[in-house]
């Protein structure tokens, strides 16, 4: 009887390879451990649908022998060919997703302030997940226990798992915590094996007993998505490892509805500026600007009283279309009396602006999609 794919649930699957007897470790040992080595049969099935290869069942005594006995013999922590292949990709793609908005992170499955550092360099309240706990506490917090067994009642703006996930037995409770996890704007970074290449590329047989799954590109996209998670990149297949970034799903965008809200948006602006007195600044000449002045709600007095500014030195000393309002710096009119400034731009200027607006003695006002706000 096949097995379920435990990346895509698809039912598609059958045997794959089947090994009477392998050693539980395959790295060289040290003489005392010379022919004590424990053998072991390895079963792996395969997904047709996604190339998903996996474990059928997993001895739990040979794991806990792996790690608690042998993990001393591991060669390849601080190889420095391995740096080059597999941390600097890795590192590469952190770099161009990385956005202010990471302030705390979780990596799973790792217990070395070092291997963090490109995380510490950008100033990322750093933690981590990892049975043992780890070492240099002053600069990561380092959490004892099993990621998914040991649930964590706390959320992150990012989420890095990095050669860990082939090692999980149940890769859906991993992406089930991940949605526990993560931030609605947060994302996760995973990178695994791509077996697919080391298959075709040098490696008869990349299989071990520790590495329960075995993913493709297929497989990955497939289980992340399964999770609601949508993928922002993910390696091609001609890669050395594959490295995924991926973030939730945001809900689908029901543009007539957001039409009606900006409707009323534009309606409590107008109001508002009606009954304000003495001069309004409407800091940026965009879209909304234009939209604005063009509203017959608008009263001849309120048109009277605005002003445009711009920090756009080319549009400096032009007009709005067919009107006598000339766009300005907003340094010509700071210092005016009873002055009312609104942010009419872009919503991720804001603060920016706002920075330069507030040294200044006025009211200020923000067209926001959340309403009409008042900052000052
Ligand atoms: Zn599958």
């Amino acid at each position: 009887m096949s097995s379920k794919c435990p990346a895509c649930d698809s039912s598609n699957t059958k045997g794959f390879q089947y090994f009477s007897k392998l050693p539980v470790i395959f790295y060289p040992v040290s003489r005392p451990f010379l022919g004590k080595i424990a053998e072991s049969e390895l079963i792996l099935d395969i997904c047709l649908d996604c190339n998903h290869i996996y474990l059928v069942s997993v001895n739990k005594d040979i794991l806990v022998e792996i790690y608690t006995k042998y993990y001393e013999f591991y060669p390849y922590e601080n190889l420095e060919s391995m740096v080059h292949i597999y941390r600097n990709p890795f590192t590469k793609v952190f770099h161009i997703f990385y956005n202010e908005s990471f302030r705390k992170l979780l990596e799973v499955g790792c217990n070395s302030a070092t291997q963090m550092q490109v995380f510490i360099e950008y100033g990322i309240e750093c933690s981590a997940i990892n049975p043992g706990g780890g070492g240099n506490t002053e600069l990561v917090n380092f959490i004892d226990g099993f990621y998914g067994e040991n649930r964590i009642f706390d959320s992150f703006d990012c989420i890095v798992s990095r050669f860990n996930l082939e090692h999980i037995e149940d890769i859906n409770l991993f992406f089930s915590e991940l949605k526990f996890n993560l931030k609605d704007e947060g994302m996760v970074f995973i990178q695994v094996p791509n077996n697919e290449f080391d298959m075709k590329h040098g490696i008869l047989y990349p299989f071990v007993h520790e590495h329960t799954h075995y993913f493709s590109r297929d497989s990955l996209i497939k289980l992340s998505k399964k999770y609601g998670f949508q993928v922002l990149y993910i390696s091609d297949r001609s890669s050395t490892s594959l490295i995924c970034v991926i973030k939730k799903e945001i809900e689908e965008y029901d543009l007539e509805k957001v039409l009606s809200r900006n409707n009323k948006l534009m309606n409590d602006l107008v109001g508002v500026l009606n009954s304000t007195e003495g001069k309004i600044v409407l800091y940026g000449c965009g879209m909304s600007t234009s939209t604005l002045l063009s509203s017959k709600e608008l009263e001849s007095d309120t048109i009277s009283r605005i002003n445009i500014v711009d920090d756009n030195t080319v549009v400096h000393g032009r007009f709005e279309p067919n009107s006598k309002l000339e766009i300005y710096r907003f340094k010509d009119l700071e210092n005016s009396k009873d002055l009312t400034v609104v942010l009419m731009l872009n919503e991720k200027y804001h603060k920016k602006v706002l920075d330069k607006v507030l040294r200044a003695n006025c009211s200020v006002l923000a067209l926001t999609s959340r309403g009409v706000i008042k900052i000052r």
